[in-house]
């Protein structure tokens, strides 16, 4: 068994402390599997795991799609795995395009990946692309579950925000589920004794 957990803490890729997120709120832990990724043996291992999962599941999926830039390297890690065609989706003007030739053909199976799902929304997003240029989308992957969704092998429950549809299998190989707070909510912020940052703001 590997333990994710213990290897995002050993890459010092799940940060305790006072932060800042993207969505503007705050949280006691920040994920960064970049950190994890870094590793391509690391990577491979992962990715190798969530393949296993998903053979195991019995589905058949001829590309694997990931939204840009945070889903490329679990992506395309996971496409080795599998052995499928790789391709990825980006935000031009902030819309989730497929561009670079990628065609895709009328049916074909498409698994979306993330490095980590959250409520799901830039998975959506590029799966909206999917299905626009003919696609299915047989199902969603991550290395790990934010708690929003609910993975396959878990009993974790999906909460309301939960952007992926119900009837689509999500694997992920661990749920990390930690609260985060509205500013003005923030207990950290209302002890007073630390300001929330943003990790890498600083330039590393
Ligand atoms: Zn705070």
């Amino acid at each position: 068994m590997i333990d994710i957990r213990q290897i995002y803490q050993q890459n010092n890729a799940l940060l305790q402390g006072h932060f800042l997120l993207s969505s503007g709120k705050h949280s006691r832990v920040y994920l960064q599997s970049a950190k994890v990724l870094e590793d391509p043996k690391t990577a491979t291992l992962l990715a190798n795991r969530l393949s296993k999962q998903i053979t195991d599941s019995g589905l058949v999926v001829d590309t694997v799609c990931s939204p840009a830039l945070g889903g490329i390297i679990a992506g395309y890690a996971l496409s080795v795995a599998l052995g499928v065609r790789f391709i990825f989706a980006e935000r031009v003007d902030k819309k989730m395009t497929i561009r670079r030739g990628f065609d895709i053909k009328q049916n074909e199976r498409v698994l979306i990946c993330e490095d980590i799902i959250t409520t799901g929304g830039s998975a959506m997003e590029a799966a909206d692309e999917v299905i626009k240029m003919g696609g299915k989308i047989v199902g969603f992957g991550a290395l790990a579950n934010r708690g929003f969704c609910q993975r396959v092998n878990s009993n974790h429950k999906a909460q309301k925000n939960c952007a992926l549809p119900q009837d689509i299998p999500l694997f992920a190989l661990e749920d990390f589920v930690f609260e985060i707070y509205d500013k003005d909510d923030c207990p950290m912020c209302k002890e007073g004794k630390t300001k929330a940052i943003k990790p890498g703001s600083r330039g590393n």
